[in-house]
């Protein structure tokens, strides 16, 4: 019984570590960007070497990295795009979240309370009190951090664009959000880390531009759209690295 129950546990991990090392693997050199055939790939000893200039590398800190080539970009999952343009792309999702079924109506609830309480009651007697105004200043905060998460749960998008080498992430609603800006070409790889501050609606995990800096962004989108954009960015920098060689 117990032998059985632990066959069942282990099952997906072996199928998914077979299904993983059957397809041939196509990885790309880190130092020279020249494919490394999979004749020069060791899975058992965990170490690739690059025909073309002899480095040898560790195979699975190769994959971890995002130096795997990727051949082709899947479908885009619902609610994410990827558009390619004269001279540059966008890639965006809408950060649409299903929290945002429990995060409206709390706010709504929360904020009435907390709002209407410490700032109607005064407004209705009509005098103001100092003490009770500070006190109220903490769930004015509270209403603004929520408050903007709930928006982005229900009408939010993250669009990266890149336009020749001029990368901007956008996160926001419309034209009204935070933008940052960052050169394409600075940029070498994609990884995906665990996120710093965890928020109302995020998964825990966050998609990291590397490269003279570092972009940290995407905690709002859900698994199947954060993965479709690091697919897509790790393609987009192999495809740029090519053209620079
Ligand atoms: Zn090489």
């Amino acid at each position: 019984m117990a032998t059985c129950a632990r066959d069942i546990i282990q099952e997906p991990i072996v199928a998914e570590e077979r299904a993983r090392y059957d397809t041939p693997m196509r990885l790309i050199c880190p130092s020279c960007q020249a494919p490394i055939p999979a004749a020069s790939i060791n899975v058992e000893r965990d170490v690739a070497a690059c025909a073309a200039c002899g480095e040898a590398f560790v195979l699975s800190e190769l994959v971890a990295s995002g130096h795997e080539e990727i051949t082709e970009i899947g479908s885009p999952p619902r609610g994410a795009w990827f558009r390619t343009g004269i001279d540059g792309w966008e890639l965006g999702a809408s950060t649409r979240h299903p929290i945002a079924f429990f995060l409206v109506p709390f706010l709504c609830v929360w904020s009435g309370f907390s709002l209407g309480g410490i700032y109607g009651s005064q407004i209705v007697k009509g005098e103001f009190n100092l003490g009770t105004s500070l006190f109220g200043i903490p769930f004015v905060i509270g209403t603004v951090f929520l408050g903007s998460a709930a928006v982005m749960a229900v009408v939010g998008r993250l669009v990266v664009t890149v336009v020749a080498d001029d990368g901007t992430v956008f996160v926001g609603v419309g034209p009204v959000g935070w933008r940052r800006r960052f050169r394409w070409d600075e940029m070498e790889r994609v990884e995906e880390e665990d996120s710093t501050t965890r928020s109302s609606g995020s998964s825990g995990r966050v998609i990291a531009l590397i490269g003279k800096t570092k972009l940290r962004f995407g905690s709002m989108l859900t698994d199947s759209r954060r993965y479709f954009f690091i697919q897509v960015l790790r393609k987009m920098l192999q495809g740029t690295r090519k053209k620079a060689l």
